[in-house]
């Protein structure tokens, strides 16, 4: 690579879903602008996305998959990534060696939960560079926090306190929270190193999207921050726009023609993202304020949480659907859906959304308002940033941060749900206000990634980095 003149980068993505999706964009949109790109993966995961990089290869694209080989009689857990970031995937850490000794790239590219991987690189000499999965905002947020916030003074978990540092004014509550940001914690203090030990930060964001955010990264927190995104714009055949990892269970097309015989804005888009598990009571308030509201919908119901025996007893989800679909109100996928398809539909007018960050990106850039219902991660944060900074959705109410598991107590009512699907799905001069607003980001959003653009400076910045790090190398 050398002599070609081109800088090879390695792409180590999580495994799975929401954290895999933008890094193996990523991956395409470096090789877009010359780098030649390859992606480390498990093989259950590589199986995930073949398919979009051969058509990236038949387009000549200078992109490759390499899978680390696991141990004998070791395995991971499914690629769904349902334990989430705690998933220890350091059993990589041998296989990953070994091929960074064989043929040296000018840099890879680590996702920060592969908390491991610092020491890796340390010591072989590898450029690393950490993708972390979410926006500027949740690190100013967080760092903040971190800074001046003591949890400890707050009378309750539901006693609203400024975040202090901000320009925007931002209240939060102790169970908004991530549990392992409340107090000291490994975790964090692993992802901290890691980030230390890194050149920089890719971030899959726009300067446009969250400019002070980004200032305030690139001034105070001292390292360097290329935000290289929306990168999931670079998705633009259908083929790719469909499949991101997972089939659809019910088939584009079929879809799209009935969103074709709906209205423009008339339909809602729900979906919780790629870890997707509610327990059978809260999907039957979901489903009873959605008729209330009598909006057509499209809904993803993922996996279902069947936690205790009086969810189960009356609620059938199959004849909801079959009702729905005989009034022509609502489609259900139960598994995977073309997300990117559909929220790019003139007939999709509102995205109801956990507020993971890439549906976030996704939905902006459709130029799509959302209603917010966040979850766990850092999603209670991204919501702040949709409703009171950008100013471009409704929230549902949900209030307490938790893993999808049989834990999570909360139960949104179908009073709320109805309230919030109204407010945002029947016009009136507030959502004609956000629907302005969002369509004007989601331009913005678009012209960062073409020629000219910030995103796409800040990736031919970073190639051209690289290249000075390589020249250095070899003299
Ligand atoms: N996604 C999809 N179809 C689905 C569910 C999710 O294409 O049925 C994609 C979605 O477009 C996004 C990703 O999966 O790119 C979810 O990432 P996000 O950050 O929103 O949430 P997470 O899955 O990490 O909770």
């Amino acid at each position: 690579n050398h002599e070609t003149g081109t800088v090879k980068i390695y792409f180590f993505p999580f495994l799975g879903g929401g954290h895999q999706i933008p890094m193996i964009d990523t991956a395409r949109v470096f090789a877009k602008h010359g780098a030649t790109s390859t992606i480390l993966t498990t093989p259950s995961c590589a199986a995930q996305f073949q398919n979009s990089i051969t058509r990236d290869q038949k387009s000549n694209l200078p992109i490759t998959i390499y899978t680390l080989t696991l141990p004998e009689n070791t395995q991971l857990p499914d690629t769904d990534m349902s334990a989430g970031p705690m998933i220890d995937t350091s059993i990589l850490l041998e296989p990953l060696k070994l091929l960074l000794l064989q043929h040296r790239p000018d840099c890879i590219v680590v996702d920060i939960f592969h908390r491991w991987a610092g020491d890796v690189t340390d010591e072989l000499k590898v450029p690393m560079i950490v993708f972390n999965g979410d926006g500027c905002f949740p690190r100013c947020v967080f760092e903040n926090m971190r800074k001046h916030v003591v949890f400890e003074n707050l009378s309750s978990d539901s006693e609203p306190f400024l975040v202090p540092g901000l320009p925007d004014r931002v209240e939060m509550t102790r169970s908004q929270v991530p549990s392992f940001r409340r107090n000291k914690s490994e975790f964090v203090d692993r992802i901290k190193q890691i980030e230390e030990k890194g050149l920089g930060i890719v971030i899959n964001s726009f300067y446009d999207l969250e400019p002070v955010y980004a200032d305030y990264i690139r001034n105070e927190l001292g390292k360097k921050t290329w935000l290289v995104g929306p990168v999931s714009l670079c998705n633009r055949s259908v083929e790719d726009k469909k499949e991101r990892g997972k089939q659809p269970t019910i088939d584009e097309q079929s879809c799209l023609n009935w969103l074709n015989s709906k209205k423009p804005n008339s339909v809602l888009y729900i979906s919780f993202g790629s870890a997707a598990c509610l327990p059978m009571k809260q999907l039957k308030e979901i489903a009873y304020g959605l008729e209330a509201s009598d909006q057509p919908f499209i809904w993803v119901v993922g996996k279902i949480l069947n936690s205790s025996k009086s969810d189960s007893e009356i609620w059938a989800l199959d004849e909801f659907e079959k009702r729905m679909k005989e009034m022509d109100k609502g489609l259900i996928f139960r598994g995977w859906a073309p997300q990117l398809l559909i929220l790019e539909h003139d007939a999709v007018g509102g995205f109801m959304t956990h507020c993971g960050w890439n549906s976030t990106l996704e939905c902006v850039c459709a130029g799509v308002p959302m209603i917010t219902w966040p979850l766990s991660a850092e999603q209670f944060v991204n919501e702040k940033l949709v409703t009171d900074v950008l100013r471009i959705g409704v929230q549902v109410g949900s209030r307490e941060w938790g893993f999808c598991d049989a834990e999570r107590k909360e139960l949104v009512g179908r009073e709320k749900v109805e309230f919030a699907v109204k407010k945002l799905m029947v016009e009136s001069e507030e959502v004609e206000e956000m629907r302005r607003r969002v369509k004007s980001i989601s331009e913005d959003a678009k012209r960062a990634v073409e020629e000219g653009g910030s995103s796409y400076g800040d990736i031919d910045a970073l190639i051209q980095e690289l290249k000075i790090l390589q020249t250095g190398k070899d003299v």
